[in-house]
């Protein structure tokens, strides 16, 4: 059975000084379970790292990185740029990547790729948008999404990694996906990864918050979050870690 994980995205939110703070308290008032993600912006990574040392309670991860290694890529950042900084994770494929920077399907897969060399477990963003749901092809964008990252790298390694199914549509926008709705793309992947998707942690993302979070937990195949704007507010963050802890 997969681990519960939280997984907190700050985006382009705060400072690198107001982000050293976000991280101290986040890392106070969480116990050592579950396992614990935040994403800072990257200028923002090496204090959060400094402000986490010595805490084993939560990891540190970008929200992107450069597909390739090395070169001449003005303004891109490479994954063992941020292995070397000390993130451990690295978020492919955000909704918001994929609209506001035209990732596709191959690229993710790229960066994908180039996190795993990398030594960093990239945490792999699928998800439909509300004309895709409106029209019932929500489970073929998303198979897309995967398979997209399968043919690069194999089912192994993209079992290895993380999956966040974040319908377009509900990340940002105050309105969630319903348990319901949630189970039913987290199970289709679930059976898509087949035997070797066992242990895969699949997070639902999309406006959780304190009030539809343990909900979202009960639900067999949610083993946790990928939380953006109630990341920011460490009360608020762990009131949804404590529902992930109790959840039935
Ligand atoms: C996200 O950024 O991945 C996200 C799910 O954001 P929000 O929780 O604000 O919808």
């Amino acid at each position: 059975m997969a681990k519960p994980l939280l997984a907190g995205n700050w985006k382009m939110h705060g400072t690198a000084t107001s982000a050293a703070k976000l991280a101290s308290e986040i890392a106070e008032i969480s116990g050592e379970n579950p396992e614990i993600i935040v994403f800072p912006s990257f200028v923002s990574i090496p204090g959060v790292v400094s402000a986490l040392s010595g805490r084993k309670n939560v990891a540190v991860g970008a929200q992107n990185l450069s597909h390739y290694s090395d070169g001449a890529y003005t303004g891109e950042i490479s994954g063992q740029m941020l292995a070397e900084l000390g993130c451990t994770y690295v978020l492919v494929g955000h909704s918001e990547r994929r609209t506001y920077n035209a990732e596709s399907n191959e690229l993710v897969a790229e960066k994908f790729s180039a996190a795993q060399k990398s030594g960093l477990t990239p945490i792999l963003c699928v998800g439909e948008t509300f004309q895709q749901r409106q029209d019932k092809i929500q489970l073929q964008v998303i198979k897309a999404q995967i398979t997209a990252v399968i043919e690069k790298v194999g089912l192994q390694s993209v079992c290895d990694a993380i999956i966040a199914y974040e319908p377009v549509w509900a990340v940002g926008t105050g309105e969630t996906a319903t348990p319901d709705q949630a189970q039913q793309v987290h199970s289709y992947i679930r059976a898509e990864l087949g035997d070797k998707g066992v242990d895969t942690q699949l997070l639902y993302g999309g406006s959780i918050n304190a009030d539809n979070a343990a909900d979202l937990f009960t639900q067999p195949d949610i083993d946790g979050g990928l939380v953006g704007g109630a990341s920011l507010e460490a009360e608020h963050f762990n009131n949804i870690v404590q529902q992930l802890i109790e959840r039935k």
